[in-house]
């Protein structure tokens, strides 16, 4: 686990190894300095002098552990959760989630708003979105240094500077989101980190979640549009551009529904929320979200289950093309699918034993275990990157920015 750090001068070895440490501490929460050792491949003396700079930054604590038989017992490593905080952000089509997240990853405080009118204008979306982020920042414990600001969107988005190119059930096209909710956060030399919602559900449920111990795995959400994260050996799937992993605007029935997008027969025509209700009221039935349809199958309501077995068959269609393309090790599905999967799963399960066997047999498909926190938590955690990275860095740039405030 070590980095190569060939060449590198002894203060990037440290800041390296410092970023190696806290990375693992907030990932796994309190460890004993040998476990530390054990896992990150330093020795005694490198982890325990780390360990006394992470303390004088104000990061982690030291306290006595559980004592084993005779001894002493050895000294526990544990991040603190208030020492540093991001504000975590869920723009969804009908509504934002917002949480302030201390390091390690507990939730300090979690609201959610509708917004109130979201279509087609981005700026009062963007009003709505600071509002909230102020009120949940303004609980944070007190000393707590807020490092960052993560936001996840349903859209296509340029990482490198959060544009969102495309939202298309948002409306949205070629939105600078980032640069707009800094200037109305006034977030300074904290950096919003935008990303495709699904990419941060894959991020979170990989970390934190459902697909911990698999390196290839897709992430699927299920709401009005579905969209997909895809990490592969470990790393994100990102495309030239930054836009891969877009699965729900696979084209899977060419005498389908139009899509949003302008193509029609999409998957998300499919498989997404609104194709449920639509199927769903096309015959007879008087729903209002996707979550009724599967309530009213699992109830033993005939047709309600018909109308979620189609959506599941065309669920097991879409994932036999993805398992021949990226060979995951697992398939984790948010939001209605997880439902949808777990009502109709013999429909899925039909069309998965029709791709290539070794294509299908090492492949898991399980409910995202984040629940609907997928993308908030994924946020959180690009969030905490660039703490993570160089935790001194980022420390002395923060500092600086608090002291220019002042000033004015
Ligand atoms: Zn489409």
């Amino acid at each position: 686990m070590v980095p190569s750090l060939a060449g590198a001068t002894q203060d990037e070895v440290r800041r390296a190894n410092l970023s190696l440490v806290l990375r693992l501490l907030h990932r796994d929460g309190p460890l004993s300095r040998s476990a530390i050792g054990t896992t990150s491949g330093l020795n005694r003396s490198t982890v325990g002098g780390l360990v006394t700079e992470l303390v004088d930054l104000g990061l982690v604590v030291e306290r006595a552990g559980v004592g084993r038989g005779v001894g002493r017992p050895s000294l526990v490593v544990e991040p603190v959760s208030s020492s540093a905080v991001v504000l975590a952000l869920d723009v969804r089509v009908d509504r934002t989630v917002a949480a302030l997240v201390g390091l390690g990853g507990e939730v300090f405080t979690r609201v959610e708003r509708q917004h109130v009118d979201a279509l087609g204008d981005p700026g009062r979306i963007v009003r709505e979105v600071a509002e909230i982020g102020r009120e949940v920042l303004s609980s944070a414990p007190t000393g707590a240094v807020w490092v960052g600001t993560g936001v996840g969107v349903p859209g296509i988005v340029r990482a490198e500077d959060g544009l969102v190119r495309q939202a298309p059930n948002l409306g949205w096209t070629d939105i600078p989101f980032a640069q707009l909710l800094g200037g109305a956060l006034g977030s300074g030399a904290r950096g919003v980190q935008v990303r495709n919602d699904a990419d941060l559900g894959a991020l979170a449920e990989h970390l934190r979640g459902a697909a911990q111990t698999v390196d290839s795995l897709i992430f699927l959400a299920g709401d009005v549009g579905i969209g997909g994260g895809v990490i592969i050996d470990g790393q994100a799937l990102v495309g030239a551009g930054g836009y891969g992993g877009e699965v729900g605007h696979v084209r899977v029935n060419p005498t389908g529904r139009p899509c949003r997008c302008g193509a029609v027969g999409c998957w998300e025509t499919e498989v997404g929320a609104e194709a449920l209700v639509a199927s769903a009221r096309s015959h007879g039935l008087d729903v209002v979200t996707a979550i009724d349809v599967i309530e009213l199958a699992t109830s033993g309501d005939g047709v309600a289950l018909q109308v979620v077995q189609d959506v599941a068959t065309w669920l097991g269609v879409g994932l036999v093309n993805l398992l021949h393309v990226l060979n995951p090790q697992a398939v984790v599905l948010g939001g209605h699918l997880a439902a949808v999967y777990g009502a109709a799963r013999g429909r899925v399960t039909e069309q998965l034993a029709l791709a290539l066997p070794a294509a299908r047999e090492q492949v898991e498909v399980a409910p995202a275990a984040l629940g609907s926190d997928a993308v908030l938590v994924g946020a959180a955690e690009i969030a905490f990157e660039p703490l993570l990275n160089d935790p001194v860095g980022l420390l002395n740039d923060l500092s600086a920015d608090v002291l220019v405030s002042a000033a004015r």
